[in-house]
């Protein structure tokens, strides 16, 4: 593991990365539509939604890097995919009951507080931070919106921070407790127009939703909404999304998809 990051790979995807870095000022989404989904973990065989994952995305130089955020029991937000912690049921426990479990790699279930923290040690890689909707309901999930929000703001990150969710109330809370965030929405129950009437800056749908509406891609980029596409894992897939203009790619193969922008430059 103390070698992992001096692999010929990561070399090459590093000098790659930076290429596009440097083409893009580090940030236009045309040249580097890469959203590493729950982190860069898979091949490196991390834990998703680790810190770890984080700052392998960070190392990959992905536009972004993805993570899915809960409500514990007392009001701790942290950073987790399933509604569960390795069995422990998170929303009726305490994080120190989440304690009791570690990740893979011996971390702890990360806060966002601590997650963010190490996101926004550097300014590169944006943090793409969801929002989970609380299985008890609606309440709930605004409650961790608003606690999110205030966090980003508490910590100076607005500027590297950016939401997505699939509530649609969550997502409207946001744009209205700040009004200059990003936030795309993911359920793709709504058409661009709705989304963006709504507060939405972006739509961030699963790519089948986009095959059965194969015009929202382009009705979402005439109206100025950022068309992000989840999750997206072969080279086939993500050239016809290329094709299509699409701004991001999440993706559990964050390397494959330099590999295929360095490929298409050439
Ligand atoms: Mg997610």
């Amino acid at each position: 593991m103390t070698s992992r990051f001096l692999t010929v790979q990561n070399i090459k995807i590093a000098t790659l990365s930076l290429a596009f870095s440097l083409l893009s000022g580090g940030c236009k989404s045309i040249d580097n539509p890469v959203i590493a989904h729950r982190g860069a973990w898979k091949a490196q065989g991390l834990p998703e939604n680790s810190i770890a994952a984080l700052k392998e995305a960070i190392v990959l130089g992905c536009y972004g890097s993805e993570f899915d955020v809960h409500l514990t029991k007392d009001d701790i937000p942290v950073v987790n995919h399933d509604k569960d912690f390795m069995g422990i049921d998170i929303e009726t426990s305490t994080y120190s009951e989440l304690l009791a479990k570690q990740l893979s790699n011996g971390e702890r279930i990360p806060t966002l507080k601590a997650y963010l923290e190490e996101g926004l040690k550097q300014k590169k890689t944006k943090l793409i931070l969801e929002i989970k909707s609380a299985p008890s309901g609606k309440e709930r999930t605004l409650k961790l919106t608003k606690m999110a929000v205030d966090m980003v703001h508490s910590l100076e990150g607005r500027s590297l921070v950016e939401y997505i969710c699939f509530d649609f109330d969550a997502g409207q809370l946001v744009s209205k407790l700040d009004p200059k965030a990003e936030i795309a929405y993911l359920n793709g129950d709504r058409t661009p127009a709705e989304a963006k009437q709504a507060g939405y800056t972006g739509i961030d749908y699963n790519y089948m939703v986009y095959k059965k509406n194969p015009t929202w891609i382009k009705d979402a980029l005439d109206l100025g909404l950022t068309v992000n596409v989840w999750t997206v894992n072969n080279e086939e897939d993500i050239q016809d999304l290329l094709r299509q203009n699409v701004d991001y790619i999440t993706t559990n193969e964050s390397e494959l998809l330099f590999k295929v922008l360095n490929k298409n430059k050439r």
